[in-house]
């Protein structure tokens, strides 16, 4: 569809909206309708450095601000998302192409992300020791770092940014925020608040682009660390170029997340868990379930009501009412998955089941995918397809089990099904993932527990969230002081 008359989207920088300073854009479609929302401006190096002098110019007295003074600040920041909760859900919808529940619940733990900033104030206390030897005192405080890069992912374009800008902000720091280039207009909308809460110009920044633009503040010297969430390779290519130059740097990746269900389990509370993980945001998601192992003998009983409720899964817009599942991003993302759906049957899967799609809506709607008979060293098991595609994989044990999910190079997340607690523990102490799910498919920590994947799910060190947050986003320092009595040595 034409894209000539469609708004072109606007940075945020120094507190001012800039237009783009070229002439390069991209196409924003709606993904259920490939309608074109808006074009997205392919920022210039230029526009980066205006964007880092900006933020640089902000540091020096926004983290001069006493830290209960930054966290009001925020507070209002916080009472605007509220108030705008609804409509943002309604833009993630729009660009992402989530079911209206799916982005209403993940504008809420954006939410909750920007509320665990503002218990800054606590969250930044140092400790100290007095009399470490005799009139010898030492004193640890936290320190920001300077200027904050954030490199967002399409699946959650209101969620990831708030995980990073509030607490980055809270703790001292200045913050440039650069999107995905596939769902920017949420991005807007959160300039927009940061714009309306009053906090002084260049404290929050946004600059529009793809991965040249990316790479253009990773390099860039003027900027002291970098909050990456995307995908492996990206991912790695931003940890390994930020460190590089000596910037803090903390790279979420890549998933491909094991499901183990024990031949215990409930299946009328496992196969909804296991559907809704799966299928949820179109698999979307960096916690949805990718693989099922299923140890025998429950695998029959659990194929066939999975592969029933595949069938009977509802696609269309996220909007209307009835959707359990909307598009995919665009439709070269939906040819990728289904190669690798083609991928699975060549390599000899067997697949059991598909769902139907909608007609006529001109969007990237691909139907659910079960197969079964899957094999550990299938790419269908090892690789990240990021669809709506469950792999089952039967299992003789626990142990076979675990170590099927073990061999994985990701360790983003895993769940076990069960109701035998020895089960569930020796899965929870044993499975190599930094997300661990009891009786839950989608084991996403609130906001103030850390939120991080293990192996190559995670570039860097901390977490996204939570307390370890506070420490990526701030440096220690230790004073060891000793007062002398007055009047000096012969006094
Ligand atoms: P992506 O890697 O394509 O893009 C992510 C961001 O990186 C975008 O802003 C993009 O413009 C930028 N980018 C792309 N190439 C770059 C480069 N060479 N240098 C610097 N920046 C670059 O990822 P995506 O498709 O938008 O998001 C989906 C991926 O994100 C999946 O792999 C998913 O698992 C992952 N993800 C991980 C987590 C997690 O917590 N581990 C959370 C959400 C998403």
């Amino acid at each position: 569809m034409a894209a000539a008359g469609s708004p072109v989207l606007a940075n945020f920088v120094d507190g001012v909206w800039l237009p783009s300073d070229g002439d390069a854009t991209l196409d924003l479609p709606d993904p259920a309708t490939n309608t074109i929302l808006a074009r997205v401006p392919l920022s210039s190096d230029r526009l980066v450095d205006a964007v880092v002098a900006a933020a640089r110019r902000a540091f020096p007295p926004w983290s001069a601000t006493p830290v209960p003074e930054r966290a009001r600040r925020l507070a209002r920041f916080r009472g605007r998302l509220e108030e705008e909760a609804e409509e943002l859900a309604r833009t993630v919808v729009r660009e992402n192409g989530k079911t209206l529940s799916e982005a209403e619940g993940s504008v809420r733990r954006g939410l909750e992300a920007a509320e665990f900033a503002l218990s800054a104030p606590t969250l930044l206390q140092g400790s100290s020791l007095r009399d470490v030897s005799p009139g010898v005192d030492v004193e640890t405080t936290r320190h920001p770092l300077g200027v904050v890069a954030g490199i967002t992912p399409f699946n959650f374009p209101v969620m990831v940014p708030l995980w990073m800008a509030p607490m980055a902000i809270a703790c001292g720091n200045t913050f440039v925020l650069k999107p995905s280039e596939r769902a920017a207009l949420s991005a807007q909308s959160i300039a927009r608040l940061f714009e309306e809460s009053g906090l002084p110009p260049g404290v929050f920044n946004l600059v529009h682009g793809a991965g040249p633009t990316a790479a253009a503040l990773v390099a860039h010297p003027g900027v002291d660390a970098v909050a990456f969430v995307g995908s492996a390779p990206a991912a790695k290519e931003v940890y390994t170029r930020a460190a590089a130059t000596g910037k803090r740097v903390l790279a979420l990746a890549g998933a491909k997340n094991h499901l183990i269900v024990l031949p215990d389990a409930d299946l009328d509370r496992t196969v909804p868990a296991i559907m809704s993980s799966a299928f949820g945001s179109a698999g979307e998601r960096c916690l949805a379930a990718s693989v099922v192992i299923a140890v025998e003998p429950v695998g029959e009983a659990l194929v066939s009501q999975l592969a029933a409720k595949v069938r009977g899964l509802h696609l269309g817009s996220g909007l209307e009412p009835e959707s359990e599942m909307g598009p995919v991003i665009r439709a070269d993302h939906q040819q990728r998955v289904e190669e690798w759906i083609r991928r699975g049957e060549r390599d000899g899967a067997t697949l059991i089941a598909t769902g139907a799609t909608p007609e006529g809506t001109g969007g990237n709607f691909l139907a659910p995918v079960l197969f079964d008979r899957v094999r550990p060293e299938m790419a269908l098991a090892q690789e990240e397809i990021f669809g709506p595609v469950l792999s089952v994989i039967r299992a003789t044990s626990l142990a076979e089990a675990i170590d099927f999910a073990n061999r994985s190079r990701f360790g983003n997340a895993a769940s076990v099904f069960t109701r035998d607690g020895r089960s569930a523990r020796e899965f929870s102490q044993r499975i190599e993932a930094g997300m661990v799910g009891i009786n839950i498919g989608v084991p996403a920590p609130p906001a103030f527990f850390p939120f991080v994947g293990w192996k190559g799910s995670v570039y860097g060190d901390l977490a996204a969230t939570g307390r370890e947050s506070m420490l990526f986003y701030t440096r220690p320092k230790t004073v060891v002081s000793r007062w002398f009595p007055p009047g000096g040595a012969g006094g």
